[in-house]
């Protein structure tokens, strides 16, 4: 016997609608490529969405052809997000940090027949125009610009291409399980591979993303995602967005310090999500400029490990909550996030924080498991360290144009990382499992290093990666960045090891670099610096 509920498909243009109606006036700020910063509403960005939906709906287009963006964080850009997938297309977000080499494999691999750009990529999408024979319209998201149009062939514009299209507009009826969007993964080796979000996919997501226990937005919050709408659909913060009616601020191309402080105290933002590279310019800049961030209730921060000093800083400078979460581009990306449970308000205050530290809990709809090498279940215990296993509502099934063969085993995506869980299910990322250090037959975390390192007083940024070495195939080593006006010793830094991990686990010599070297997500890029380094300790 069935249930005799109502059923209609979860698609995502109920959310823009459900914000457009019920949230007409709440305001999204806007910074704009050339600078300034537009007010407009989500009664505005419904009204457009649907206006784009008919507009690309009479170019032509086959259902669910790709429509791609390079683009910031702004108002044009969430309507593309809401009116390209809603009229039955793929959203394709592309990374534009990423070499034109990979950018035209991208296109080409998606058969993007529409992109979207921002001015900043004129000369970037000049360049490689030719190698892209599928792409039909290149629009700029803006109003006409002659000197654009002189650099791009049959360039077109945002603002003319919805001018007259209608606001009535009808969204088609399909299946919740369509393809709605496409993001493909930054990945440190090999070509980029794609992952196919569906609109049921996307809904739930938004849906446990919007919970208390995970990141909780409100129609009290004002959110600012700092997260680039080009990584893994800025988390999936425009739907969760629109799904509660908070209002936004869309910081555009500026993405420093000194602009987002001026951004959280003049739109007063509740709520700032990001990598935690940002956080530290923004920290450093909070303080120049003598910010209290008194708007600020929580920073949402993930992509890589938070460091435990930087929680700290927020809280205690701040009065800002930190939600450390976990995930990655085939998990749409929510996996965990890190939120109290009960009990642990009955324990010491120090222990309270330091259970804040770790990449917290699953979310509803995410399950997790850690294996050995031969795939054995690993058990709960908080010290057992393994291969992170996954699956759920919004996980992967298969790479785009790949097989669940090719992609899964036993019906788990392993995520590449290594991890504790705890009895709990609070989740701890020890390494990705190519960075993990096998030092005579233990391993060593480097991402707890790391995050000892980072808290150095004199050191601006630091990676540990393993080095070659005669007697134990591999020892830890700290790459390290000088704070500005420092010039710290090798001894002075690794004195901050000292009485927080065993002796054996201290890395064995620390170099000196200007900067680390980062892929298109900000990730450092650990494979060079092995290049570079791995043979330090070998003479
Ligand atoms: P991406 O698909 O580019 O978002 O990268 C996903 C990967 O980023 C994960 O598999 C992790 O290795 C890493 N990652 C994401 N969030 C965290 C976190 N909070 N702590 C440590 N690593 C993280």
């Amino acid at each position: 016997m069935l249930g005799q509920m109502m059923t209609s498909a979860l698609t995502i243009s109920s959310l823009v609608d459900h914000a457009a109606r019920y949230h007409a006036g709440t305001e999204v700020y806007s910074v704009n490529t050339g600078g300034g910063i537009e007010t407009t509403t989500w009664g505005q960005v419904g009204a457009n969405a649907h206006k784009l939906g008919d507009a690309l709906s009479k170019l032509g287009l086959d259902p669910q052809a790709r429509c791609a963006t390079i683009a910031w964080n702004n108002r044009r850009h969430l309507e593309i997000y809401f009116g390209v997938s809603g009229a039955g297309f793929v959203c394709h977000t592309i990374n534009p940090r990423l070499f034109p080499e990979q950018l035209v494999y991208i296109i080409n691999h998606a058969e993007d027949k529409v992109l979207f750009i921002d001015a900043t990529f004129v000369p970037l999408v000049a360049a490689i125009r030719d190698k892209c024979p599928k792409l039909e319209h290149v629009v700029l998201m803006d109003a006409r610009d002659d000197a654009a149009a002189a650099q791009i062939e049959g360039l077109t514009f945002y603002d003319e291409l919805i001018a007259d299209a209608d606001a009535g507009f009808e969204w088609p009826d399909f299946d919740e399980n369509t393809a709605s969007s496409l993001c493909y993964t930054s990945g440190t080796t090999g070509n980029p591979k794609g992952v196919l979000y569906s609109h049921r996919s996307t809904v739930l997501h938004a849906f446990a993303s919007n919970l208390k226990d995970c990141i909780g937005n409100s129609a009290m919050d004002v959110v600012l995602p700092v997260v680039p709408m080009f990584h893994v659909n800025a988390w999936g913060t425009p739907y969760a967005c629109a799904m509660v009616g908070a209002r936004m601020v869309m910081p555009g191309p500026g993405l420093d310090g000194a602009s987002l402080v001026n951004l959280i105290d003049t739109y007063k933002v509740t709520t700032a999500l990001g990598v935690p590279t940002i956080w530290l310019g923004l920290l450093g800049e909070a303080e120049k400029a003598g910010s209290t961030l008194q708007s600020l209730t929580r920073t949402v921060v993930g992509g890589s490990a938070c460091p435990p000093s930087m929680i700290t800083a927020f809280r205690e400078k701040y009065n800002v909550e930190t939600i450390h979460a976990w995930g990655m581009t085939e998990m749409s990306p929510l996996g965990t996030a890190n939120q109290p449970l009960a009990k642990h308000g009955e324990l010491p205050v120090d222990e309270q924080h330091k259970l804040r530290e770790n990449q917290g809990r699953p979310v509803w709809g995410v399950e997790m498991k850690i294996v050995d090498e031969d795939g054995k279940l690993l058990p709960n215990d908080g010290s057992a360290q393994g291969d992170l296993m996954v699956r759920g509502h919004w996980i992967l099934d298969a790479y785009f144009q790949k097989t669940t063969d090719e992609t899964l085993t036993d019906g788990w995506f392993d995520t590449g990382d290594v991890a504790t869980i705890d009895g709990d299910g609070y989740l701890s990322i020890k390494d990705r499992s190519k960075d993990i250090i096998k030092s005579g037959g233990e391993w060593i975390s480097s991402v707890d290093l790391e995050n000892i390192a980072i808290a150095h007083p004199k050191l601006a940024d630091a990676a540990v990666i393993g080095a070659r070495h005669e007697k134990w195939d591999e020892r830890p080593i700290l790459v390290a960045v000088a704070a500005a006006g420092e010039s710290p010793s090798e001894a002075e830094i690794l004195e901050i090891f000292a009485d927080k991990i065993a002796k054996w686990q201290v890395p064995d010599c620390v170099v000196f670099t200007d900067a680390l070297p980062r892929n298109a997500t900000g990730k450092v890029l650990k494979r060079n610096l092995r290049d570079e380094f791995g043979d330090v300790l070998m003479s």
